[in-house]
């Protein structure tokens, strides 16, 4: 006898963070099949689409951190009723630095399925190229934008003995690794990686003050992820 299916379940599925050669054969496959794809900004993720063979593109509703708390509830409750729900973020993996952990818990309290098509996470791109000590990292999203607060982050960590992942935009890079030389010394060894898997892909790793000799030499443009290294480690 066919088992009657009763509930559905959420799919977390990243996408690339650049390079459209990055999206897997399985997030393709999730993304044509399901009941309805929850992305950020429906715009983005409809010219993704857009660059797929699908012929019977899901509904895409903008779950974004304004509407997460309600909408989270909301897409459970169509999860419980059958449906195969994915959620994206514009781009790389879902509910890192992104909206997605509200949907995540509610499903879970719910009893109701969770899993994932993983793939391009910037930190994690970043972090595997860096040259830095990558046994273990303490990721931290963007820091406080506040130069006084991100100091007293950066300061608060000194000590700490693994690697510090962060993201930044292109217009606090050089704020932020300034207030890092200031608060950890010009010799702290860190990873700047700029435009992971696109064009202008580049990576500096060293002393802090090399690297945002070379950050202020070039192109501030587009986006970022900083690695700090422990204290006393030498590239
Ligand atoms: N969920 C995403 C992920 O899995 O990487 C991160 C989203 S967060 C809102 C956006 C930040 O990720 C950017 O400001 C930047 O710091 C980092 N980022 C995203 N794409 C990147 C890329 N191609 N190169 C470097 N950093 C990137």
């Amino acid at each position: 006898m066919k088992s009657v299916k009763t509930k559905g379940s959420l799919i977390l599925v990243s996408v690339p963070i650049g390079n459209m050669g990055d999206l897997s054969k399985r997030a393709y496959e999730m993304l044509k099949s399901v009941d309805c794809i929850a992305c950020e900004d429906t715009r983005v993720t409809g010219k993704l689409l857009a660059k797929l063979p699908i012929a019977n593109r899901p509904d895409l509703i903008s779950y974004r951190d304004e509407n997460e708390s309600y909408l989270a509830e909301k897409l459970a409750e169509r999860i419980d009723a059958g449906e195969e729900i994915a959620l994206v973020s514009d781009a790389g993996t879902p509910a890192i630095s992104d909206p997605g952990f509200r949907l995540v818990r509610e499903c879970h309290r719910r009893r109701l399925a969770v899993t994932s098509t993983p793939g391009p996470c910037a930190a994690i791109a970043a972090l595997s190229i860096s040259g830095l000590p990558s046994d273990g990292f303490f990721f931290t999203g963007f820091l406080p934008p506040k130069r006084a607060a991100r100091q007293r982050f950066l300061k608060s960590y000194q000590d700490f003995g693994y690697t510090i992942v962060a993201y930044e935009s292109c217009h606090r890079v050089s704020k932020f690794i300034n207030d890092l030389v200031d608060s950890l010394g010009p010799n702290r060894c860190i990873c700047v990686a700029r435009e992971l898997t696109k064009k202008h892909e580049t990576v500096f790793s060293g002393p802090a003050y090399e690297v945002l000799q070379h950050i202020e030499q070039g192109s501030i443009k587009g986006e970022f992820v900083i690695c700090i290294a422990k204290d006393g480690f030498v590239l």
